[in-house]
């Protein structure tokens, strides 16, 4: 398993706004880049990973929800698709590896039923609520090339990528 580099609103935001493609077998190629991915999420740490983060523009998230204090339980979902979304929202104040250091409180729907293939591709059904479902649809969000930061005005966008910016010079010098 590799670690591999995280891209960032200032390293590469224009990968970041691609969309990505459908994953056409989950084969073993496959599963190394899943692999790949949870290694690198648990590396940065974080809590879910989409493809398109590490330069691969494949519909493939990677998470782990469970407590610090709890067992590793990684979870995989290939092609996932939201087939249901409760007309209650919730907010919850989101972060993302691309994004490093900023959060800010997003709407969502509250609870979300989701369809994927799983990491030795079978196919899943299952509703999603709390934690759950703001992190799926918030990576299934990178697969369409939207940012958490899309979904706040304007001027905290702005502002949140300047900032960013101005962290990464400072790392840099
Ligand atoms: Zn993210």
């Amino acid at each position: 398993m590799t670690i591999r580099p995280i891209l960032t609103v200032d390293s590469d935001l224009a990968t970041l706004k691609q969309k990505s493609a459908p994953v056409e077998a989950v084969d073993d190629a496959l599963r190394a880049l899943m692999d790949d991915m949870l290694e690198t999420m648990y590396d940065a740490p974080g809590i879910g990973l989409a493809a398109i983060q590490v330069g691969t523009p494949k519909r493939v998230i990677v998470m782990d929800l469970s407590r610090e204090e709890e067992p590793r339980a990684p979870r995989f979902f290939v092609n996932p698709e939201i087939i249901w979304r409760s007309e209650e929202t919730a907010p919850y104040e989101e972060g993302c590896l691309s994004v490093p250091e900023i959060y800010d409180e997003v709407e969502r729907p509250a609870r979300v039923r989701i369809r994927y293939l799983d990491y030795h591709g079978s196919l899943v059904e299952e509703e999603a609520e709390g934690l759950l479902a703001v992190c799926i649809q918030h990576e299934m969000d990178h697969l369409e090339g939207v940012l958490f930061l899309d979904h706040l005005s304007r001027l905290k966008r702005d502002r949140a990528i300047a900032k960013v910016r101005k962290a990464a010079r400072a790392e840099a010098a």
